[in-house]
């Protein structure tokens, strides 16, 4: 990257006690604006794009240092205000607001399609924030890690006998989200096949220990993956190709698949590669003639998901991971799209229902001893909980950070507020050398309204309301949230999902304290009054032995 001034260049959040700010509130929002753009970090840093196709955290150079200019000056009583990557007002408000309030890539419903969204981006006026890269608080793929771990150890109980050791899981896309995959698999024992078009991407995730080797073709990939399955030995392969080829010929071949998933950023059809297009001249084929490049690659999902479909026939387990290739193979006139589950309905709704969900945070200090003892804290408080113990374990000793040294775990309601509580005090006596941040992925138990992933097949329907995310928004706004986003469209694509982010900071203060207990209880509280409401069972005792009020089973 070159240049300064309004072009790209190379951004590092700043490390350390010492504030560069007015407060370690706005300290830590401007150190996570630009710890996103980290090339550590960020997946296309010089375009302003962090992960998930397009998802940027600024919307253009002058935005993002405008952001920087204002948050350095902003006082503990004004709030900046974000619309789409760029900053449109400071406020006066008090000390208990946030210090940052974000609406990114939102739409009316009659607009919010990718068409129109692309029509208004091109005129500057919008910016594609996914979930965690507007909202500042994406910490590299670690962020995904623990969510696919769980996902693939809920696929592992409900079909192996708890482990992938003898199995074979098939999968696409090792971008900053899907090269979870690889990693996750093999902490569960298994064998991974993962496609991908992009040998820097494959290159990237061999470099952060997350893939463990490149074969030559498919037919090495299958060779080394029906060896390392027949000693049960964990192992992961990178295969470059282009998925929509590669998935049929493995059906064709018969080839011994057990799982088989796909994370290509398939949400956004100028990024899911068509078939007969080379790598090289993907990006200008998009911007070039959009509309002929997405027709083609929804026909190239559709055989994708046609041979995923294949794979669920022959019986292997297999489920939509969260990117909507199912709705564009439909609108390619695939007619079983749908024929397999999201990941949510299948193995995680019951982990939403206890408001459990990514709980994540970052050591502002950047000194990863921070880390350590936080992974410390969280073992002796949640003693009894031995995949929590066994995943913060593992993380601590495989976990690459990129960027701010970081840690996410699931938690949930009861749990969170005291996490925070006890970084707080960690701070304020001393033991972590500076303030942490905590916040979470918009993926979480209350704050999306996502019909293709987070709220698909709801028990009473309600998949597509989205009052939810918006009263979780404001509700982390009132008890006191450092900075709050609603987003428009992260994770499946424009028209598809709303949904709402919070970060806190813990700053060792008594107000910080104060603040962490409300958010970080309701937050998760939202999680367990949305599947209250839809009628989930699971939610209704976690209420009642928790003490969440739901004022429709009172009285
Ligand atoms: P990314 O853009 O960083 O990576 C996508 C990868 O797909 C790239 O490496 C690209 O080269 C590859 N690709 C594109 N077309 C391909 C093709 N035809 N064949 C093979 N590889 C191809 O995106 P990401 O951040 O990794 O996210 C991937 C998807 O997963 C997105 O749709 C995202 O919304 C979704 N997602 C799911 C979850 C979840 O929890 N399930 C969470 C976050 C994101």
């Amino acid at each position: 990257m070159t240049g300064t001034g309004a072009g790209p260049r190379t951004v590092r959040a700043p490390r350390g006690s010492a504030l560069t700010t007015q407060g370690w509130q706005q300290e830590a929002a401007l150190r996570m604006l630009q710890n996103n753009l980290d090339p550590e970090v960020a997946e296309h840093p010089e375009k302003l794009v962090v992960y998930g196709g397009t998802g940027k955290a600024a919307r253009d150079w002058r935005s993002f240092d405008a952001m920087v200019r204002t948050l350095q000056s902003l006082k503990q009583d004004e709030t900046m205000l974000v619309q789409s990557g760029r900053p449109v007002g400071v406020m006066q408000t008090h000390e208990w607001a946030p210090r940052v309030l974000i609406a990114n890539s939102n739409l009316v419903g009659d607009w919010a399609t990718w068409e129109e969204f692309r029509r208004l981006e091109a005129l500057g006026l919008t910016m594609y924030g996914q979930m965690t890269a507007g909202s500042w608080i994406y910490i590299g793929t670690q962020g995904i890690l623990q969510g696919t771990y769980e996902t693939f150890a809920a696929v592992a109980e409900k079909k192996f006998g708890g482990s992938l050791a003898g199995t074979i899981t098939l999968t696409a896309g090792l971008g900053g989200m899907g090269g979870a995959q690889p990693l996750a698999v093999t902490m569960n024992g298994g064998v991974a096949i993962c496609i991908d078009v992009d040998p820097r991407a494959i290159e990237r995730r061999i470099e952060h220990r997350y893939l463990d080797v490149r074969a030559d073709s498919l037919e090495h990939a299958l060779a080394l993956a029906t060896e390392a399955r027949d000693q049960r030995k964990p192992l992961s392969i990178g295969v470059l190709g282009n998925a929509a080829e590669l998935v049929p010929q493995l059906l064709a071949m018969d080839a011994p698949i057990d799982i088989v998933t796909d994370q290509t950023s398939a949400h956004d059809p100028l990024a899911y590669l068509p078939i007969g297009v080379d790598f090289e001249d993907m990006a200008s084929y998009a911007a070039e003639k959009p509309a002929e490049f997405t027709q083609r690659a929804r026909e190239a999902m559709a055989r994708h998901v046609e041979a995923m479909v294949g794979f669920m026939d022959a019986g292997a387990e297999v489920f939509d991971y969260g990117n909507s290739i199912r709705g564009e193979a439909q609108l390619a006139g695939y007619e079983r799209a749908f024929a397999f589950p999201g990941f949510v309905p299948a193995y995680i709704r019951p982990l939403f229902c206890e408001g459990k969900g990514p709980f994540r945070w970052a050591a502002l200090s950047g000194d990863p001893a921070d880390i350590a003892k936080t992974d410390k804290a969280i073992l002796e408080l949640f003693p009894e909980n031995e995949s929590l113990a066994r995943w913060i374990r593992m993380a601590g000793e495989r976990v690459h950070f990129q960027g701010l040294p970081a840690r996410i775990c699931w938690l949930g309601y009861g749990e969170r507020d005291k996490a925070g509580e006890r970084f707080n005090e960690m701070v304020a006596d001393g033991t972590l050398a500076a303030p942490v941040v905590i916040g979470r992925d918009h993926l979480d138990a209350g704050s999306v309204a996502s019909p293709y992933r987070e709220t698909e097949a709801m028990l009473d329907g309600s998949d597509a309301i989205a009052d939810w995310p918006l009263l979780n928004a404001m509700v982390n706004v009132a008890s006191g949230a450092s900075w709050v986003s609603i987003h428009h469209g992260g994770g499946v694509g424009i028209g598809r999902s709303i949904h709402a982010g919070q970060v806190t900071v813990a700053d060792g203060t008594k107000l910080a304290g104060e603040k962490i207990r409300r958010v970080l209880t309701n937050d998760p509280g939202m999680g367990v009054i949305r599947h209250v409401d839809a009628g989930y069972e699971r939610a209704e005792e976690v209420a009642a032995e928790r003490g969440v009020r739901v004022p429709m089973r009172e009285g």
